[in-house]
């Protein structure tokens, strides 16, 4: 399939591009650069052995979305992983948040329908979810109260999409609900590369492991929980990747629209974490606890059966995995891809 990768030189894009192209797919990234380097572009072609096509496009320029559908042959699909993706910082600018993830999907959405290609794969989160109905969450549990801006764009456009597919029928729209994606390529050549201090778990273990940051905070140890810490379900980004592949049989058999938990169904807390990595690594993380992060829950962890089912996609990689892969890339890149 010819597929449109818009966000592929992001951290999840980039490694979807790896294994799409393993499985003989061809691909366009489009990027306009505001979070990523094409720095990882050119990772990425060494990994594959190929050079990886990309056009610098802002998608809310519909002028621009036009022009690259117009120099291209008929996509088949789309991997929509373009977005603004901070949670903090969406609190702080809640505008640009939905500005700029609502307009892009938009207008991408509505130059590839009048382009004819109408099958589009999006980047969701499990935070539409909320406090979820019930743990593992599965895909029929309602939607929650979402606390964020960031969540909320990623609600809207899987509404967005679905209604686009109740008026055209010929659209096919997979939503992929993703849990805590992490790790990085085992070449060490690609991950991410968060700007600033980095919110996320994993990425500040990281930082403290190459001694970019003294200690972690752990947030809370008196949740309802084995060791008092958060439980969530961590999973590694090439199997995230793997699952996008996967995802593109759904639209072959006209899916209209289907949604996918990506995750492993394993919960871990900070501290198995933390001790997971300390043990896959061998590097010590000085850590000490600090107080609840407001908006944080308890456990978090999915039901990942239906894209078994429905998919033949199932996590594959652990923890270990995702801590030795993580790492290589951290130490290998101590300043990302700069
Ligand atoms: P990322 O920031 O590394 O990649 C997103 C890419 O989108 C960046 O390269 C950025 O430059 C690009 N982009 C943003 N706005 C754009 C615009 N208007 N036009 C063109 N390009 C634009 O993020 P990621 O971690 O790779 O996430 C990919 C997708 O998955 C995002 O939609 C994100 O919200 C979603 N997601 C991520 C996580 C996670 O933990 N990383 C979890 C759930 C969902
Ligand atoms: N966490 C932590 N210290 C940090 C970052 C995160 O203790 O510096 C905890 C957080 O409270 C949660 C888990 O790690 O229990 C995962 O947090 P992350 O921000 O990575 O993901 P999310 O909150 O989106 O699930």
């Amino acid at each position: 399939m010819h597929i449109l990768v818009t966000g592929g030189t992001g951290y999840i894009g980039s490694h979807a591009v790896v294994e799409l192209i393993r499985e003989g797919h061809t691909v366009l990234v489009a990027d306009n650069l505001v979070n990523s380097t094409e720095e990882s572009l050119r990772r990425v072609a060494q990994i594959v052995g190929q050079p990886i096509p990309f056009v610098n496009v802002d998608l809310r320029e519909r002028e621009q979305v036009e022009r690259m559908f117009q120099a291209q042959p008929k996509f088949d699909c789309c991997m929509h992983f373009a977005g603004l993706k901070a949670v903090g910082e969406s609190v702080a600018q809640p505008l640009r948040y939905y500005e700029n993830n609502l307009n892009s999907t938009i207008v991408l959405a509505d130059v590839m329908g009048k382009h004819g290609c109408k099958n589009i794969i999006f980047s969701s989160s499990a935070t539409v979810y909320g406090t979820p109905d019930h743990i593992p969450v599965t895909e029929d549990c309602p939607k929650g109260i979402i606390s964020n801006p960031y969540g909320q764009t990623k609600s809207m456009i899987e509404q967005i999409l679905t209604d686009v597919h109740t008026a055209d029928p010929g659209w096919n729209v997979v939503l992929l609900r993703y849990f805590n994606p992490i790790g990085a390529h085992p070449s060490g050549l690609i991950g991410e590369d968060p700007t600033g201090t980095p919110n996320n778990l994993m990425p500040y273990i990281t930082q403290v492991a190459v001694g970019k940051l003294k200690e972690l905070g752990i947030f809370g140890n008196d949740y309802d929980t084995p060791d008092g810490t958060g439980v969530r379900d961590y999973i590694h980004v090439v199997d995230l990747a793997k699952g996008h592949v996967k995802a593109l049989q759904a639209l072959e058999r006209n899916c209209g629209v289907a949604i996918y938990n990506l995750g492993t169904g394993r919960g871990y807390s900070v501290l198995e974490l933390v001790n997971a990595f300390m043990k896959a690594t061998g590097v010590n993380i000085p850590y000490s606890i600090k107080p609840r992060r407001p908006g944080d829950i308890a456990i978090y962890y999915s039901d990942p059966s239906k894209a078994k089912r429905e998919l033949g996609w199932e996590a594959e990689l652990g923890v270990e995995e995702m801590c030795a892969d993580a790492w290589r890339w951290q130490e290998n890149n101590p300043q990302g891809f700069q």
